[in-house]
C-alpha cells in the first residue's frame, strides 16, 4: 500500500495534532492494511482554517476557465491511475474489483469531467423589476464546504460532491468514512498533483462523533454536503441549526423495485438480481423491496432464484468475482441479524444466505419470499445482499404499499405498458424511477430523495445550487 494514510491540510500531508491513529482493515481477509492519522476537533478547525484561506486568497479569484481546466485534470488523473485506485478502493471496502475498477473509478473521473464544463457556465439573471431600477443576481459560492461521506462509494461519493463544489469557487474540507479512507486521500494527492493550490481541498480522515461532528459545528463551514444514514443525517441537521448551516442530505433507502405481469421476465428477472445484489447490497438506492404481480410470481422468483443461487461470494480482488465482502464485521453482523430477524418474523427464505467461510465478511445471496408489508425486512435498510418479496394484485394496492416506508429514494418499474409506467412514475414517491431499468445514474441526471431519504438534488444542473447562493444587486438608474 504506497498511497497517502496522513491527513491532507493546506497542501501538506501530516500526522494528527493527537498523534493519533487508526487502522483500516481489508474486509476480505481481516488484515490491516494500513494505521491512518486520526482527525479531531483540532485538525478540523486547522483544516478550516487552510480552505478559508484558499477560498479568499486563491480559488474565488481564479478565472473559472482555470478552475474548469484543473478539474479536468483531476479527471484525467483518475483515469491514468484507475488500476491503483480501483486496487485501493476494493481492498478497502471489499468490492469487487471489476465494479471498482470499471464503474466507481472511471463515473468518479466522469464527475469531474462534467463539472468542469459546468465552471464557465454559472450565470445570474437580470430581472425586469418596477421603477427606475436595474435588478440582476449573482449566483456565488459560499466559501468553506464540509463534505462528509459513507463508505459504500468511498471515492465516487467524493467525487460527486467535491467535483460540483470546487466548479462553484467554493473550498473544502473532506471527512471520509472511516472504514474506507484511502481512496479519498489518494484523490488529495491527485488534487494536489493536478495543480490545485494549497488549501483547496483537504482531506481529514476520521470518526463521526469527533471529526464529523466537529466540522458540522464548526462556524465557518457554510454549507455541509452529507451521505449516509437516516440517522445520523437527522443529528447532523440538529448540529447544524445551531449555526444555520445551508444542509444537503442524501441518505438511506427502501427502494421498491416492482414487476408487473406484462414485463420481460427474464429482464425483470435480471434487473431484479442487479437491483440487490450489485454491490453487496450495499447501495443507498438498491432494490430490496421486489414487488411481483401475484400471477407472475413463480415463474419471476423462478429465474431469479437460479441466477442468485449462483451467485457465490469470492475474492474481491479477482475479476471474475462478482459478489465481493461486506464492509466490515459490523456490518456483517447487522446483516445476519436481519436474515434472524426475517426468518422469526415469518418470511419464507427461499435462498437461506448465511456467511460464507470464517476468514473475510462474505455473506451470501439471501432472498426472503411470501413477506408481508409490515416486518422489519420490509421497512427497515438492511444495506447487504438480502432481498424481501412481496406481491401484489391491484395497482393501487401496490402504490400504496410500495410508497408505505419511511424512505423515498429510488422506484423502478418493469412492464411493456407505457401509459402504466409513466402513470407510476409520477405516483411513485421516489426521487428517481428507472423503467424498465435499474441502477442507471449519471452526472448530468440529479439524484437524491423524497421523504426521509434526504433533501437536495445532487448532480447534474440541480448539483450547481446545491453548491451556490444567490445574490440580488439592485441598481438605481435615477
Ligand atoms: P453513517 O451515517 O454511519 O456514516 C456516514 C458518514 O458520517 C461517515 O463519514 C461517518 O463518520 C459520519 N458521521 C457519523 N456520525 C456523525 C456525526 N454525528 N456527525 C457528523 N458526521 C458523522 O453511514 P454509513 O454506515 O457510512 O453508510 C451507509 C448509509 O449511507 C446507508 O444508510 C446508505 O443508504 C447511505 N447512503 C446513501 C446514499 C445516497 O446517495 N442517498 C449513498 C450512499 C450511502
Amino acid at each position: 500500500m504506497n498511497g497517502p494514510t496522513q491527513l491532507l491540510i493546506g497542501g501538506k500531508f501530516q500526522d494528527a495534532q493527537s498523534g493519533r491513529t487508526f487502522p483500516t482493515i481489508n474486509p476480505a481477509t481481516e488484515k490491516v492494511i494500513a494505521h491512518v492519522a486520526e482527525a479531531d476537533a483540532a485538525d478540523i478547525d486547522a483544516a478550516v482554517k487552510a480552505a478559508r484561506t484558499a477560498f479568499s486568497r486563491h480559488w474565488r479569484r481564479m478565472e473559472a476557465r482555470e478552475r474548469a481546466k484543473l478539474l479536468w485534470r483531476i479527471g484525467d488523473l483518475i483515469m491514468q491511475n484507475a488500476d491503483e485506485l480501483g486496487a485501493l478502493e476494493t481492498m478497502d471496502n471489499g468490492k469487487p474489483i471489476f465494479e471498482s475498477r470499471y464503474i466507481d473509478i472511471p463515473s468518479a473521473a466522469e464527475t469531474f469531467y462534467y463539472y468542469s464544463g459546468w465552471c464557465t457556465k454559472i450565470e445570474g439573471e437580470t430581472i425586469p423589476v418596477p421603477g427606475d431600477f436595474f435588478n440582476y443576481t449573482l449566483r456565488e459560492p459560499y466559501g468553506v464546504c464540509g463534505i462528509i461521506t459513507p463508505w459504500n462509494f468511498p471515492l465516487l461519493m467524493v467525487a460527486w460532491k467535491l467535483a460540483p463544489a470546487l466548479a462553484c469557487g467554493n473550498t473544502a474540507v473532506v471527512k471520509i468514512a472511516e472504514e474506507t479512507p484511502l481512496t479519498g486521500l489518494r484523490l488529495g494527492q491527485l488534487c494536489q498533483e493536478a495543480g490545485l493550490p494549497d488549501g483547496v481541498v483537504n482531506v481529514v480522515p476520521g470518526f463521526g462523533e469527533t471529526a464529523g461532528r466537529a466540522l458540522v459545528a464548526h462556524p465557518h463551514v457554510e454549507k455541509i454536503s452529507f451521505t449516509g444514514s437516516t440517522a445520523v443525517g437527522k443529528e447532523i441537521m440538529r448540529t447544524a441549526a445551531d449555526s444555520l448551516k445551508k444542509v444537503s442530505l442524501e441518505l438511506g433507502g427502501k427502494s421498491p423495485n416492482i414487476v408487473f405481469a406484462d414485463s420481460d421476465l427474464d429482464a425483470a428477472a435480471k434487473g431484479a438480481f442487479n437491483a440487490i445484489f450489485y454491490g453487496k447490497g450495499e447501495v443507498c438506492n438498491a432494490g430490496s423491496r421486489l414487488f411481483v404481480e401475484k400471477e407472475i410470481h413463480d415463474d419471476l422468483l423462478e429465474k431469479l432464484v437460479q441466477r442468485a443461487a449462483r451467485l457465490t461470494p469470492g475474492d474481491p480482488m479477482d475479476p471474475k468475482t462478482r459478489l465481493g465482502a461486506l464492509v466490515s464485521k459490523t456490518q456483517m453482523d447487522r446483516v445476519l441479524d436481519y436474515v434472524e430477524t426475517g426468518k422469526r418474523e415469518g418470511a419464507v427464505p427461499i435462498l437461506p444466505g448465511g456467511r460464507a467461510g470464517t476468514r473475510g465478511y462474505f455473506v451470501k445471496p439471501t432472498i426472503f419470499d411470501s413477506a408481508d408489508q409490515s416486518m422489519k425486512i420490509a421497512q427497515e435498510e438492511i444495506f447487504g445482499p438480502v432481498l424481501t418479496v412481496l406481491t401484489f394484485e391491484t395497482t393501487d394496492e401496490l402504490v400504496e404499499k410500495a410508497n408505505s416506508t419511511i424512505y423515498g429514494l429510488a422506484a423502478a418499474v418493469w412492464t411493456r405498458d407505457i401509459a402504466k409506467a409513466h402513470r407510476l412514475a409520477g405516483e411513485l414517491q421516489a426521487g428517481t424511477v428507472w423503467i424498465n431499468a435499474y441502477n442507471m445514474l449519471s452526472p448530468q441526471s440529479p439524484f437524491g430523495g423524497y421523504k426521509q431519504s434526504g433533501y437536495g438534488r445532487e448532480l447534474g444542473r440541480h448539483g450547481i445550487d446545491l453548491y451556490t447562493q444567490v445574490k440580488s444587486v439592485w441598481v438605481s438608474l435615477a
